[in-house]
């Protein structure tokens, strides 16, 4: 008789590391243990275990024959952290005493921990969790926001509204950090307007640890205390604050915990402040001057810059710096002028605010854009600050952004990859030679495992946009007909991303008659799925979500399109898994790399994109659609007038045709063929691992040992 108290402990420790977010039998174990309550907690297993009385949980347990699983869970977290038999073991184990030290404003590692926006933060989770995989010591450092990013609602109108619930810290899988010798850390940053205090939470990723601060605590006045709210809500001087906190804070939160990183990875400016921490510490550890402490930090510091979208690097004017670093800069012994001129094009420019991206570029030898193209946009984009340079010899080379396939890949899907790509495949995912196996998946199980993944999709819609209508305050009469919207046969197109400008969320409605007659073709019909949140000061944003809101109210599009409220990775993980068709449609060259089109390739749909970002270097002719030949304009007006052009083109042409191509046995031969192209030549370079192995051998260990950056587009 396996006791009570073994029971509940086995589920909570599964709980308690966020391990089980990439394990399906797990997620499935929870599940099981009571479906309607784990849908309720919003897939949080730590809430979700308080709300079931522990003789409910195990009554419930034994009547569904659950302990033998949950034992069998449990050992196979155990097995995972003690393998000593990892990729890192043989490739990076010179970092095992002094690991890298990834820094992010953002981590997406899971819904039920909501500390996240988009793109940029399910990048930092995915790499977390590949790092686990491969065993490469790496630890982490975030924020803890006790708000987050908002939950979106929108009103009858269209118009996006946000809320903020509160994350009450005992209701995250989160723990106290605690020091070397047991007290619990905390980080002190004193500034002009006062010390800034924080403590410090550990979130467990596998075998990956990640330290976020909070500045949450009694020594703070109020204002401090509101710091770590919201994850981009604030004005700049909460954004500096909150950059400081992240950078100088993160680096004491390491130190405090006794990790002395060999390595300091910046994912997005937002944390270079980091880079002056270690500085000053240099300084005064090693009594070097700053000119030469600032050469040894920069050796060791990686620094990947994610967007040539100029709102998307911060900068503040030299009073803000001042106000927040003033007593570091005197700590550095540096003037006001030389202090603000590191984080300037033309340092002598008073006049040019201090660029956090600038600043990271100066304090790193290692700097990557996100995908080939970005690379080369952004060695273009910061060509002045090497005047002495050629465009090429910008050193700033790439590292195209991949996603972690078993967060991402359907369960459906993986026991078919499971049966295809040989055993232990999910080791070797980033050998193009596994993934040879997807040309021989049969077609017809193929196609009815993504049907099946696509009723799921559609039956999720059907509940969500009934409860939006109710939530709206819809009467029955209206919510209704939501029940039975959207058809299994019907060629399915997905839009989800943040509606930022220059995605531009409405352009296949630019004309809505064109697009009626696609979507209302009495033999080969189209829907549409849009979702996405505007940040909330994007007014353009707001904008277009209300014309998709609008366009789908009206009697043409009733029914074959809608818009999904609160995209999360949640209702990601719904679309990428079940739509026919991702569409992406970037101005180009602003997609530095999109990586939501990767999770769809895998999950046995295809892309019907803009030649930008990941795209522009995976599409091959023949895995997956491309709107127009990547040509850009001067004027964006052309520029969308012709990508427009081509988007109708592409879907009317190419995309309707092929889809609804059937054999006798009603099967989409061509398409399907078209599909496992798409799987086995993107599955295996589209992913965080092989993402991951890149730092590892250009940046990480070079980093580690002194040596020159080694990756691609990177010249010294
Ligand atoms: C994957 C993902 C993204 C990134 O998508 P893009 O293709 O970069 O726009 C954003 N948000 C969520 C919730 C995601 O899962």
């Amino acid at each position: 008789m396996v006791s009570q108290d073994t029971i509940i402990n086995k589920l909570r420790e599964l709980a308690r590391n966020l391990w089980w977010t990439w394990q399906p039998h797990v997620i499935e174990l929870f599940r099981e243990l009571d479906p309607v309550l784990w849908r309720e907690t919003d897939h949080n297993p730590v809430v979700f275990l308080d709300r079931i009385p522990p003789e409910q949980l195990v009554r419930r347990a034994s009547e569904m024959a659950l302990i033998s699983r949950i034992d069998y869970a449990f050992r196979r977290l155990n097995e995972y952290l003690e393998n000593k038999d990892s990729w890192g073991a043989v490739h990076a184990s010179t970092l095992r005493s002094r690991p890298v030290a990834y820094f992010s404003m953002e981590f997406g590692l899971h819904e039920s921990l909501p500390i996240y926006s988009g793109g940029l933060g399910v990048l930092a989770g995915d790499h977390l969790k590949s790092a686990s995989d491969l065993g490469l010591p790496l630890v982490a450092v975030g924020i803890l926001y006790a708000e987050g990013y908002f939950r979106q609602a929108l009103d009858a109108e269209g118009w996006q509204h946000e809320n903020y619930p509160y994350n009450e810290p005992s209701r995250l899988p989160i723990e106290e950090a605690l020091a070397p010798d047991g007290t619990p850390v905390r980080v002190a940053v004193d500034t002009r307007t006062g010390t800034l205090h924080a403590k410090v939470w550990r979130v467990e990723v596998g075998r990956t640890t990640l330290l976020l601060l909070d500045s949450n605590v009694p020594e703070n006045g109020e204002s401090d205390r509101a710091l770590t709210g919201r994850l981009y809500g604030g004005n700049a001087g909460v954004r500096i604050r909150q950059e400081l906190l992240l950078g100088v804070g993160g680096v004491r939160a390491l130190f405090a915990s006794g990790i002395d990183p060999s390595v300091i990875h910046l994912n997005e400016g937002h944390s270079a402040f980091a880079g002056l921490e270690l500085i000053r510490r240099v300084m005064e550890d090693e009594g070097r001057p700053f000119g030469e402490a600032v050469r040894q930090v920069a050796a060791m510091t990686v620094f990947t810059t994610h967007t040539p979208v100029a709102a998307g690097h911060d900068r503040f004017g030299s009073d803000l710096v001042e106000e927040n670093l003033g007593i570091l800069r005197e700590q550095l012994h540096l003037p006001f002028d030389d202090f603000n001129g590191l984080g300037r094009v033309h340092p002598g420019d008073h006049n040019e605010p201090f660029c956090m991206t600038v600043l990271a570029l100066k304090l790193s030898r290692h700097a990557n854009g996100v995908s080939a193209l970005h690379g080369k946009v952004s060695r273009q984009m910061w060509h002045p600050l090497y005047p002495s340079r050629t465009e090429e010899e910008v050193p700033i080379g790439h590292i195209t952004n991949g996603v972690h396939v078993l967060s991402w890949l359907a369960p459906q899907m993986k026991s078919i990859y499971d049966r295809h790509l040989g055993r232990d495949w999910t080791h070797r995912m980033r050998h193009p030679e596994v993934w040879s196996g997807a040309s021989e998946i049969d077609d017809g199980e193929f196609w009815e495992t993504h049907q099946v993944l696509k009723a799921r999709l559609l039956e999720f819609v059907r509940q969500r946009l009934a409860r939006q209508a109710a939530n709206r305050g819809a009467g029955d009469a209206e919510v209704a007909p939501y029940q039975r919207m959207f058809d299994l046969d019907t060629l399915t197109i997905g839009f989800a991303r943040r509606f930022a400008t220059y995605k531009r969320a409405t352009l296949v409605m630019k004309d809505a008659e064109k697009l009626a007659a696609l979507v209302n073709s009495s033999n080969r019909p189209v829907q549409l799925l849009f979702a996405g949140k505007a940040h909330p000061e994007d007014r353009y944003g707001k904008e277009f979500i209300k014309e998709i809101v609008r366009i789908s109210n009206s009697s043409q599009f009733r029914g074959r399109l809608a818009f999904i409220e609160d995209y999360d990775m949640n209702v990601a993980r719904f679309l990428v898994q079940g739509v026919d068709v991702w569409l992406n449609n970037p101005r180009r060259p602003q997609e530095a790399s999109g990586t939501s089109g990767q999770k769809v390739a895998m999950n046995g749909g295809l892309n019907c994109s803009i030649l930008d970002g990941w795209w522009a270097e995976g599409y091959d002719g023949r895995n997956g659609f491309a709107i127009g030949s990547g040509r850009t304009h001067a004027d964006p007006r052309v520029q969308d007038e012709r990508d427009y052009d081509d988007l109708i083109a592409a879907l009317s042409s190419q995309v309707v045709p092929l889809y609804y191509d059937r054999d006798a046995s009603g099967l989409p031969r061509k398409w399907i063929a078209r599909v496992k192209d798409c799987i086995r030549t993107l599955g295996w370079r589209f992913n965080s691992d092989r993402q991951v192995m890149d730092y590892a051998q250009f940046t990480y260990l070079p980093a580690s040992g002194g040596q020159p950056c080694e990756m691609p587009g990177f010249h010294t």
